[in-house]
């Protein structure tokens, strides 16, 4: 056995059970391995593993890796910040696109959405930690942002993502993750047929998982430490 088939089977074995901790069926919880700083070979034993899906931040160390893998069956996420000038690229190699954060980039991804492909998944990223992180929308922005991009008929809206300020304590993490949680709520009362809670990463996804999340975004807890510098290949 891999040490990533063992990490893997560590992760799967953790969510299962703080999904029954805390009243949740583990199988509403998808678990996408955040493969960014990690080489194609550590994919490969991943999906050897039966991991599916894979989340790459940086796009032209996304589009090597996906040359690399081009026989293989792997559902892609987009997980960085987006800039406008790379939409063409993630509009055409990735089934997902996690942090959309302008209604600029959600009509450019729209745009440029090849026919030949399903509609493109989307969360929107908010930004619950206002004080200390700036990534994401403001939450008085939502809902004209999700309004606009339900509009869009070559993307699918399908729910919230965001990436809290690091906090020390479970619950101060919990807090942070329910806000994204009321969020979404809110917006299903509204009839956005809203199915994704995109939050929790290796060293919070218990209060994730507490909170709600329906999708976490696990990197070192499943392929270890990153190489250093891969942040230079933007
Ligand atoms: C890197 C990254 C992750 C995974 O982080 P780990 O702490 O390695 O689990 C999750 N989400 C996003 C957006 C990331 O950039």
């Amino acid at each position: 056995m891999t040490n990533i088939e063992k990490n893997l089977q560590a992760v799967q074995k953790q969510i299962h059970d703080y999904a029954l901790q805390y009243q949740r069926d583990p199988s509403s919880i998808k678990l996408l391995a955040a493969s960014k700083g990690q080489d194609a070979n550590k994919i490969k034993d991943a999906l050897q593993a039966g991991q599916k899906s894979f989340g790459e931040n940086y796009l032209q160390e996304a589009l090597d890796k996906m040359a690399l893998l081009k026989d293989e069956k792997i559902e892609w996420h987009f997980i960085g910040p987006i800039q406008n000038n790379k939409t063409k690229h993630i509009a055409t190699h990735f089934d997902w696109a996690h942090c959309i954060e302008s209604l600029k980039t959600a009509q450019r991804l729209n745009d440029q959405r090849p026919e030949h492909l399903p509609p493109l998944m989307i969360c929107i990223q908010v930004n619950v930690s206002e004080e200390t992180t700036k990534s994401g929308i403001h939450d008085y922005e939502l809902l004209s942002l999700a309004e606009a991009c339900s509009d869009l008929p070559r993307l699918k809206l399908r729910g919230l993502m965001t990436i809290p300020a690091p906090k020390n304590t479970f619950s101060e993490q919990r807090i942070e993750f329910h806000k994204l949680f009321l969020l979404q709520q809110q917006l299903i009362v509204k009839g956005f047929p809203l199915d994704i809670l995109s939050m929790g990463m290796s060293h919070d996804l218990d209060a994730a998982i507490a909170e709600g999340s329906t999708l976490l975004r696990i990197g070192t807890a499943i392929f270890g430490e990153r190489e250093k510098n891969k942040k230079n290949l933007k």
